[in-house]
C-alpha cells in the first residue's frame, strides 16, 4: 500500500509548535505563582477578550456551557420559562437551558446559512418565553438584525452562542456584542482554544455581569458569603495565561482560516454540493467548513482514501437526540435542520493548513462528487 501524507482535520500540535517559546515560560511563571485559580492572568485576559469583542465586561468561567448556563441564570431564566433556539448545533445550547430548569422551544434554520431563521421566531413565542439563543453555527453570525428586532419588541433577552465565532462580526459589530449576552468557548479545537476546557460570557450590563461574576463562584461576592445559589465554574490561572497568548495571534490565524475558505468556495463552485456562503452582513471566522453532498458515506471514504480527513457537525440534530426526547419533537418537525444533518460533511480548517494541502481537499472532493 503506498503511504501518503494525511491532510489532517485540524493541526493542534502544529499550532503548539510554533507557540512553544511563548506558552512555556507564561505557564512557568503561573505555577511559580501557586495562583492556580481566578488569578491575575484570568484577569488580564477577562480585560483583554473584553476589549478584543468590544463589550463592557468579560467574565471567564471553565467552559461555553458554563457561559451559556450563568448566562442564562443571570437573566433570571428558571423553571416555567421557555427559552427559543435551533435544532442545528452542538447540544450544549440546549443543555444549559435544561441546566436552568426551562423548556427549549426551537425554531428550524434557514437552508443556506444553517443558522436561525428570524422568520420563523415570533410564532414560537408564548406568554412563558424569556429568552432567545442564535448560534453563530461555523463561525458566521446568525441574521441578528431581525432577531434584535424581535427580542425588543417583546422584551426578550438575547443571548449569543458564540462559541464557534470568536472575531465574527455582524455588520462590523463583533459577535457576542449584539445581544444583552454572548457566550465563547474556548475547548482546544475552537478558533481560539485553551491547553483545557474554558469559557467565558461578556455583556455591557453591569448587573447581568454581576450576577455572572457570583454564579461562576459559589454565588459570592464576598468568600463565605453566598448571595446566590451558584457554582464551582471558575477558569484556571494557566488557561488565562495561555489564552492571553493565543489572543494576540487570532486575527492572524482568523485570516488565515479566511483565505483557506475563500479557495475552497472558488474551487467548489459549480461541483454537485452545497457549501455555506459569507453573507454580505458577516465576517465569517470559519470554525468549520461544511459541505452538503448526497452520498456522504461514499463522498468521506473517498476523501479518506486520498489521506483527506473530514467530520460530521452534526451527526443528529437536538430534537432527535435520546436525551431531548422529552421536549416533544419528532422526526419531521424540522426539515431543514434535519436534512442538512443528513448530508453534511466539513472538510480539513485550520490556520496552518497549507497551499498544498488545500489543494488536496479540492481534488479529492472533485473526484469524490464527480
Ligand atoms: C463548543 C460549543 C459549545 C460548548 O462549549 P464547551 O466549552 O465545550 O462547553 C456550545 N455551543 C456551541 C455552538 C459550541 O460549538
Amino acid at each position: 500500500m503506498k503511504t501518503m501524507s494525511q491532510v489532517p482535520f485540524v493541526d493542534l500540535k502544529g499550532q503548539y509548535e510554533s507557540l512553544k517559546g511563548e506558552i512555556l515560560p507564561a505557564i512557568e511563571k503561573v505555577l511559580d505563582s501557586c495562583a492556580f485559580i481566578l488569578g491575575p492572568e484570568v484577569a488580564a485576559f477577562e480585560k483583554e477578550f473584553a476589549e478584543y469583542v468590544g463589550t463592557k465586561h468579560a467574565i471567564a468561567v471553565n467552559t461555553g456551557t458554563s457561559a451559556l448556563h450563568v448566562a442564562l441564570e443571570a437573566a433570571g431564566v428558571g423553571p416555567g420559562d421557555e427559552v427559543i433556539s435551533v435544532p442545528m448545533t452542538f447540544v450544549a445550547t440546549t443543555a444549559a437551558i435544561v441546566y436552568c430548569g426551562a423548556r427549549t422551544v426551537l425554531v428550524d434554520v434557514d437552508p443556506v446559512t444553517h443558522t436561525m431563521n428570524p422568520a420563523l421566531v415570533e410564532a414560537a413565542i408564548t406568554p412563558h418565553t424569556k429568552a432567545i439563543i442564535p448560534v453563530h453555527l461555523y463561525g458566521q453570525p446568525a441574521d441578528l438584525g431581525p432577531i434584535q428586532e424581535i427580542c425588543r419588541k417583546h422584551n426578550l433577552i438575547l443571548l449569543e452562542d458564540a462559541c464557534q465565532a470568536h472575531g465574527a462580526e455582524y455588520k462590523g459589530q463583533r459577535c457576542g456584542s449584539l445581544g444583552h449576552m454572548g457566550a465563547f468557548s474556548f475547548y482546544p479545537g475552537k478558533n481560539l482554544g485553551a491547553y483545557g476546557d474554558s469559557g467565558l460570557a461578556v455583556t455591557n450590563d453591569d448587573e447581568l455581569a454581576r450576577k455572572m461574576r457570583m454564579l461562576r463562584d459559589w454565588g459570592c461576592e464576598k468568600k463565605y458569603h453566598h448571595e446566590l445559589s451558584g457554582y464551582n465554574y471558575r477558569m484556571d490561572n494557566i488557561q488565562g495565561a495561555i489564552l492571553r497568548i493565543k489572543l494576540r495571534h487570532l486575527e492572524k490565524w482568523t485570516e488565515a482560516r479566511r483565505a483557506h475558505a475563500a479557495f475552497y468556495d472558488q474551487h467548489l463552485k459549480g461541483l454537485n454540493l452545497e457549501f455555506v456562503p459569507q453573507k454580505d452582513y458577516a465576517r465569517h471566522v470559519y470554525h468549520l467548513y461544511p459541505i452538503l453532498v448526497e452520498n456522504r458515506d461514499q463522498v468521506m471514504r473517498t476523501l479518506a482514501e486520498e489521506g483527506v480527513q473530514s467530520g460530521i457537525h452534526y451527526p443528529i440534530p437536538v430534537h432527535l437526540q435520546p436525551a431531548y426526547a422529552n421536549l416533544g419533537y419528532k422526526e419531521g418537525d424540522f426539515p431543514v435542520s434535519e436534512s442538512i444533518a443528513r448530508r453534511t460533511m466539513s472538510l480539513p480548517m485550520f490556520p496552518e493548513m497549507t497551499q498544498e494541502q488545500a489543494q488536496r481537499v479540492v481534488d479529492a472532493v472533485k473526484k469524490a462528487v464527480k
